[in-house]
């Protein structure tokens, strides 16, 4: 039971992490976190019973390192939602474009790189948008960075469902 997973949250209560029940009632013992919820079972020791925590809240704000996301070429048509940057088709065949292109100094970084239908990618050659007369449908920037990223992969217990906010269903007005 002490290797029971533990949701830990932010004092925003936003998820931070996950670990285990030994690590949640060290901070909880400590004074550093608060017990949020309960879960199935006790453990006893010679002195005291503890209660297996399933949630707990730190008191201090934790700040998460930003975690900017490897650049990738799926990683670049995820972010264009797999849409030609130039006449914003659909395509599976999608290729990868250097706004400006490498001969030209370009770079290959998140705010260089869209994703291109083959004819775009053709049409435009080694010219760079003003040249070829393309314009894009919106600047490539980086990806926003995931502040979740320690939790989201993980196991989500029932317990800890009201505090992930990726399942927290939308209130529509
Ligand atoms: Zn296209």
């Amino acid at each position: 039971m002490l290797n029971n997973p533990v949701l830990i949250l932010n004092q925003n209560y936003q998820p931070l992490n996950v670990c285990n029940a030994r690590r949640a009632l060290v901070l909880l013992n400590l004074g550093k976190a608060e017990l949020m919820q309960d879960s199935v079972g006790q453990i006893n020791t010679v002195s005291k019973t503890f209660d297996i925590p399933s949630i707990i809240r730190l008191y201090r704000m934790v700040k998460i390192p930003l975690n900017v996301r490897r650049l990738s070429r799926i990683g670049v048509f995820v972010r264009d939602k797999h849409k030609c940057q130039y006449c914003g088709v659909h395509s599976k065949t999608l290729t990868l474009d250097h706004v400006i292109p490498r001969s030209k100094g370009g770079q290959h970084e998140w705010d260089n790189l869209v994703s291109a239908c083959n004819s775009c990618n053709n049409k435009k050659a080694g010219r760079n948008p003003v040249e070829a007369g393309m314009k894009l449908i919106k600047p490539p920037s980086p990806p926003r960075p995931n502040p979740f990223y320690l939790v989201e992969r993980r196991t989500i217990l029932s317990d800890w469902k009201p505090f992930i906010p990726w399942l927290v269903p939308q209130t529509i007005e």
